[in-house]
């Protein structure tokens, strides 16, 4: 499967100069959603998950489908607010700015093995933070899988010593 050719490049989106990777066309394409999901299964599987994370929202639309395939449980880290009982947060910097991500704190106990999946690995910044709240939890975190890959942006150097893997690099 070339994944590659099933993602849409819009120039200038969402400001002048980003080249935002639309992955919209890979998820509407049946076999190419389904083969992404079986590799990132795979994965999670050789690295004896107990549980999936996913950063919201475009890594729900790909953790949840791995747990479910697994049947493993899947755990949603939010936007500040979202989540109704008692959570712990972690603030990253954005471009200009700052955000936070939060997680329920009975989400993980303490040594489950934890697989975090997103649809894009820039920064770094937002799988960094997932990162941090589930080691906080005591998770275990065995590996971290991306549809994409922006290597120009050295994210990986944030996520040494991480089991990374991608299936799309640019
Ligand atoms: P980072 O925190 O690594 O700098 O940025 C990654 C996050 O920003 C991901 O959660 C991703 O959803 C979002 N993101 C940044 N650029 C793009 C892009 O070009 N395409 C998509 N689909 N998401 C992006």
């Amino acid at each position: 499967m070339n994944f590659k050719e099933k993602i849409r490049v819009i120039p200038d989106f969402p400001s002048p100069g980003i080249r935002f990777k639309d992955i919209t066309t890979l998820l509407k394409d049946g076999p190419a959603f389904h083969a992404a999901i079986a590799e990132f299964t795979k994965f999670a599987e050789e690295r004896k998950a107990d549980l999936i994370a996913g950063p919201e929202s475009r890594g729900f639309v790909l953790a949840a489908p791995m747990a479910f395939a697994m049947q493993k449980g899947f755990i949603p880290v939010r936007k500040p607010g979202k989540l109704p009982h008692e959570t712990i947060s972690v603030d990253y910097s954005l471009e200009y700015g700052k955000d936070s991500l939060e997680i329920h704190t009975d989400a993980i106990q303490p040594g489950q093995r934890v697989i975090i999946a997103d649809d894009l690995l820039a920064t770094g910044g937002t799988i960094g933070s997932t990162i941090q709240l589930v080691e906080k939890l005591g998770g275990i975190v065995v590996g971290v899988c991306f549809l994409t890959e922006l290597t120009y942006l050295n994210g990986r150097e944030k996520l040494q010593g991480y089991d990374v893997f991608s299936l799309i690099q640019y």
